[in-house]
């Protein structure tokens, strides 16, 4: 009997279109009685427990090893989920389950590992709480282990499918059958959970947050994934299956060209050249790579969002230090902490503010706490003898914030000058140009600073007074709207008159189209996303100069965002 068709939409995080079979995903689902033992068995165990956790650090020993030289983001998780197994405060509480009330392994850590993953859960900070799934992917293991099951896994089919699960461990979603697993469709996960960003650098197609979708299909039956659109579709037709099939092709036939840019240089078709530089979050990044000239922006909180505690000097010395070995002579742009507004440390109480976008966010924050700043400065500047590293303030709003900020790396300096440390005394110090009052006196700016990078996330929510993380307030948040262009053609300028280098570091960098756009308006240096490199390089490559000039020109002289995105055909 031929399917009703069927149509579910949701969001979709990694582009591309797949047809193939649904494989349901009932990730291994045990009851976990709650049992007690004799006194006597206590230690025997607790033998079973640290047993089951040593051979745990060795299956995710060897998940690290396997995937950390091509995918080290990927190979990231498992180092956290190793750091899991090493958790004092966790492992005795197991302890102390099984000793004190004499409970089976499998209960003790059932309990102990699902009451943290509680607790994780319910921080609003999306980082953090993210990691409760961590908590609960590392008791599976242990309790996999200690009950004999075997791994249900992903990471071997014999024919093509399209995974659709309720949700996606990070462990099955790194270790998935990458010649098999066409497309992920799953009923929860935001665009940054991490199965997105794993099916993005996996470049498999995925939807996620198709809400029930796993009950009302079954497994066996052809799905299109349609992760273009957000679309996923059961029953269809033969034509509307070639339709499908065609555009597939098409775009997988893109994208196999534009992977051959990805370690050319970043060029206009007539040879103007555009910097293209990569965004990370920490030390695990692809290094000894052609793909990238520099490092356009370390976020550096992630190394404070990450730990239980604020990273020492030495902490954050190490780091940096090791990324600018990595990073092989490559410039590294380390942007000072940028915590506030939707970014919180769970072990620092942060002023409770109404508006946090507009508070005491990232350059203020440090203001506010000189010690934590300066503690961050000393770090980089005694890292900075070992490459080459500059210095990048979030969040400046004012000359004075600028004065200010480098009055501060200037004690900084005679502080470790005195204590005899070595750092590079010739380091360039710049700007983030995400506020607009920063933005219009960019001319004034350009000569105080070393060079800036346009944070295009966070200008055009203050440009356009619409909330980055509002799903309501998304069609007032324009990043292309006339205001913005008009605002980063000055900034451009500004800094072109100075001889002063400015980048771009928001995701308006990493969009093929409106790379173009920037390049038009006078942008030569574009820091992205690893996994945005090839496309816009691609697209650069395209065009001449004078074709990006005429499409920057004529789209400044457009009224509205709809018009220009329509012209540019985005
Ligand atoms: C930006 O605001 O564009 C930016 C790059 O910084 P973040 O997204 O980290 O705020
Ligand atoms: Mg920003």
């Amino acid at each position: 009997m031929k399917l009703a068709r069927k149509e579910w939409k949701g969001n979709p995080v990694s582009r591309g279109i797949a047809i193939a079979k649904v494989f349901l995903y009932e990730p291994l689902s045990f009851r976990v009685e709650k049992t007690s033992i004799p006194g006597e068995f206590v230690s025997e165990e607790l033998d079973r427990f640290y047993g089951a956790l040593s051979k745990a650090g060795e299956q995710l020993q060897k998940l690290y090893d396997d995937l950390c030289t091509e995918h080290p983001q990927q190979a990231k998780i498992f180092a956290a989920h190793q750091e899991i197994l090493e958790d004092e405060e966790l492992l005795e509480e197991v302890e102390t389950a099984i000793n004190q009330e004499c409970m089976g392994a499998e209960s003790a850590v059932e309990q102990v590992f699902d009451q943290f993953a509680q607790i994780l859960a319910q921080v609003e900070e999306p980082l953090i709480a993210g990691r409760s799934a961590d908590i609960i992917d590392v008791k599976k293991r242990i309790l996999c282990i200690l009950m004999g099951k075997k791994e249900k896994r992903l990471d071997q089919f014999e024919e093509d499918v399209i995974i659709v699960a309720h949700d996606l461990l990070p462990s099955d979603t790194a270790t998935l059958d990458r010649n098999h697993v066409k497309g992920i469709i799953t009923e929860v996960g935001g665009t940054n959970s991490h199965c997105a960003i794993l099916a993005r650098s996996f470049s498999i197609p995925a939807i996620l947050g198709v809400d029930g979708i796993t009950g009302e299909l079954q497994d066996g039956w052809n799905a299109i994934l349609d992760a273009m659109e957000g679309r996923v579709l059961c029953g269809y037709e033969e034509d509307e299956a070639r339709v499908y099939e065609e555009r597939r092709i098409q775009f997988d036939k893109r994208w196999q060209e534009e992977q051959a840019y990805l370690c050319k240089p970043g060029m206009t078709k007539d040879g103007v050249k555009v910097d293209i530089g990569m965004n990370i979050g920490s030390d695990h990044f692809q290094s000894e790579d052609d793909a990238y000239e520099y490092i356009g922006l370390f976020r550096s909180e992630f190394l404070y969002m990450e730990g239980e505690h604020l990273p020492t000097e030495d902490e954050q010395f190490t780091v940096y230090k090791n990324v600018l070995e990595k990073a092989q002579g490559k410039t590294v742009t380390l942007r000072t902490l940028d915590i506030g507004g939707d970014k919180t440390l769970p072990y620092m109480e942060l002023p409770r503010e109404d508006n946090p976008f507009l508070g005491m966010r990232a350059l203020r924050l440090c203001f506010l706490h000189p010690d934590i700043f300066k503690t961050q400065l000393r770090a980089a500047l005694r890292a900075s003898v070992y490459g080459k590293l500059q210095i990048m303030f979030p969040m400046v709003g004012s000359m004075e914030d600028i004065y200010l900020a480098k009055a501060m790396v200037r004690e900084v300096k005679a502080e470790l000058e005195q204590e005899g440390y070595a750092y590079d005394e010739e380091i360039k110090l710049g700007i983030m140009i995400e506020i607009p009052s920063i933005a219009l006196i960019s001319d004034l700016a350009a000569k105080e600073v070393d060079f800036a990078s346009i944070g295009s996330n966070d200008l055009t929510q203050y440009l356009c007074a619409a909330d980055r993380m509002n799903a309501q307030t998304e069609g007032y948040y324009q990043s292309y709207s006339p205001a913005m262009l008009r605002i980063l053609r000055f900034v451009f300028h500004s800094f072109a008159s100075q001889k002063k280098t400015v980048s771009v570091c928001g995701e308006m960098a990493g969009n093929p189209k409106s790379a173009a756009i920037l390049v038009g308006l006078g942008a030569r240096k574009l820091s992205m996303n690893y996994a945005s490199i090839p496309a816009v390089k691609a697209e650069l490559a395209k065009m001449t100069i004078d074709e990006m000039e005429d499409m920057a020109n004529h789209c400044m002289v457009l009224t509205t965002e709809e018009e220009i995105k329509r012209y540019v055909d985005m």
